[in-house]
């Protein structure tokens, strides 16, 4: 346990105020940038931006979680550092957006008794599965209900493909497979190939199961199509899980929502007299039928919930030429609160995931206050709550923007940057989809850095942070960093931080702040994506989604409408 006495922050305001100074001691981070010496006094540094995070991933605030002490310690330092900055409020004059959630605690039964051929199965609580509900009900109950093996669990008109074809499935249990039909057998020539579509995300397997009226869904996990071991669905499955408020309480969901391990799927289907690898290249294959497994599920979950908000943190920098148009930076500050322990340690204190997103946010707007040229458009900083719960917070913030959507000519989202020192390369998620690449290549040639795209499409990253739900309302959306080649290190010291992130870190105790990290990287990443936002809000361009996207249609159609908020 680390707490940090009252004196950080007077630590930190000095920093800020040498920052200000222009004598950031990290100028290395951008070997050969044109105007190195600029880039050297804009504010921007591994230092500020490594107080930042010291102070938003210590254990004071308690992993970040929503409707925690960790909420409240953490909002109110966002909105206190933006004020110092004398960042204006957001339009109502208050520098928080309230988000209406319910906060749902699901206990589910220890089991789940499988009966109806042979030998009854017993699966078993976090060992087996897990579950949860969205529905605002104290009990719920699966007593017999019907299991169903749905492949994929996907309807996808635009890929004739229908997993759940001639059969009802209302009041059934489906179990369905995570990613996209194609993934696990490398067959490229469906769906986008290596790219995960939104179909293969968790999110729209239970969407669309509670669409075809299913009573029950449960996603087989298996660490590869995932990208994510069984401990990350443990520790994000259970414990207390936050929702949208809907009108109907949930009841247009799936009553229970949950994973099974792959050894759990193979022991079901097994009970049902299938096999779980013929049924696995059955669904991969077109034409693919739901398959009724002679089976029935008896379990049940108890809940407490609560309805509240949580908050969005906005803070806004007016343009001194045209106010009236937006570059927006999103980044999200919740994480995971204090969770199941590890070696002793139950704080999930979200170093990289996303104080570092946060701290970058801080940095960008400190570089804004202190520049002599203000920017002509206005520039918005938005930090998130919900994102860890399925982009709580910005899909709020996209249903209820406080600055018109088709005046806000950008967003740029900044999500677990790489804590490995300086890189080469630009990786950009959801690379092709819209013009800012080539704001992005241009800013990345400035620090000498190569634009690559997304190395790991097959892991749906650009479905899985914010930037997806300013996307999914037309605008705009850079989702990059630097992640593929150390500038000192190579390619190969890059994968191994990658993978003993993915593998050690990610949504574990231990993603802790360490003043051993390089965090050069990061003042890079910082620096790159102010210098993006300082060209857009320079020029009158509205950047467009490129031809082929399935975001296009829906800006087309947003930038013809009267602005509104
Ligand atoms: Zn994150």
């Amino acid at each position: 346990m680390r707490f940090y006495p009252a004196s950080a922050a007077a630590a930190l305001l000095g920093l800020l105020l040498a920052g200000c100074q222009g004598n950031s001691t990290n100028s290395t981070a951008d070997a050969g940038s044109a105007g190195s010496s600029a880039a050297a006094n804009d504010g921007i540094s591994a230092t500020v931006i490594g107080q930042h995070i010291k102070q938003l991933a210590s254990d004071e605030f308690q992993g970040r979680k929503p409707f925690t002490v960790g909420e409240t310690k953490t909002t109110e330092y966002l909105a206190a550092q933006f004020k110092q900055l004398g960042m204006q409020p957001g339009p109502d004059g208050s520098y928080f957006q309230q988000v209406p959630l319910v906060e749902i605690n699901t206990t589910p039964a220890a089991t789940m008794q499988i009966s109806g051929k042979g030998q009854p199965l017993t699966l078993r609580y976090q060992q087996d599965f897990v579950a949860v509900t969205e529905r605002e009900q104290p009990r719920i109950e699966l007593n017999n209900s019907a299991l169903v093996f749905a492949g994929y669990g996907v309807v996808a008109p635009d890929y004739q493909w229908n997993d759940y074809a001639g059969l009802d499935v209302k009041g059934k249990t489906v179990v369905v497979l995570i990613n996209d039909p194609g993934f696990v057998v490398g067959d490229t020539t469906l769906f986008k190939g290596k790219a995960m579509t939104y179909y293969g995300r968790w999110t729209y397997k239970y969407e669309e199961a509670a669409r075809q009226g299913a009573a029950g869904v449960i996603i087989v996990h298996d660490t590869r199509p995932a990208s994510y071991p069984w401990s990350v669905v443990q520790s994000s499955w259970s414990g207390s899980q936050l929702f949208p408020q809907s009108d109907d309480k949930g009841a247009s969901k799936c009553a229970l929502e949950g994973w099974m391990t792959l050894d759990a799927a193979k022991r079901l289907m097994q009970n049902a007299g299938q096999n779980f690898d013929a049924l696995q290249a059955a669904a991969n294959k077109p034409g693919f039928r739901p398959v009724p497994l002679g089976l029935n599920l008896t379990t049940s979950l108890t809940t407490t919930t609560r309805r509240t908000a949580s908050k969005n943190v906005v803070a806004m920098l007016p343009g001194s030429e045209r106010p009236e148009e937006y570059i927006l930076y999103s980044a999200h500050w919740d994480h995971l609160g204090i969770g199941p322990a590890v070696q002793g340690d139950s704080i999930y204190n979200g170093a990289v995931d996303n104080a570092s997103g946060c701290a970058a946010l801080l940095n960008i707007a400190q570089a804004f206050a202190q520049a002599k040229e203000k920017p002509k458009r206005s520039i918005v900083f938005l930090a998130v709550t919900g994102e860890e719960q399925g982009l709580l917070g910005s899909a709020y913030y996209a249903a209820h923007p406080l600055f018109p959507l088709n005046k806000t000519v950008a967003d740029l989202n900044m999500d677990a940057l790489a804590d490995f020192g300086p890189m080469k390369d630009l990786t950009v998620v959801g690379y092709g989809q819209s013009e800012l690449d080539d704001y992005a290549t241009a800013a990345a040639k400035e620090q000498e850095r190569y634009i690559v795209p997304d190395q790991t499409p097959e892991q749906g990253h650009f479905f899985r942070s914010d930037h997806f739900s300013l996307a999914h309302v037309g605008v705009p959306a850079l989702y990059a960093s630097g992640r593929l080649e150390s500038r000192a290190k190579g390619k190969e010291f890059a994968r191994e931080q990658n993978e003993a992130y993915e593998a050690q870190h990610y949504h574990q105790p231990s993603d802790e702040y360490s003043p051993d990290r390089d965090l050069g990287g990061m003042e890079q990443d910082a620096r790159l994506l102010y210098r993006i936002g300082q060209r857009l809000a320079g020029e009158t361009t509205f950047p467009q989604w490129k031809a082929g996207s399935e975001f296009k249609a829906i800006r087309e159609k947003s930038l013809a409408e009267k602005p509104r908020t």
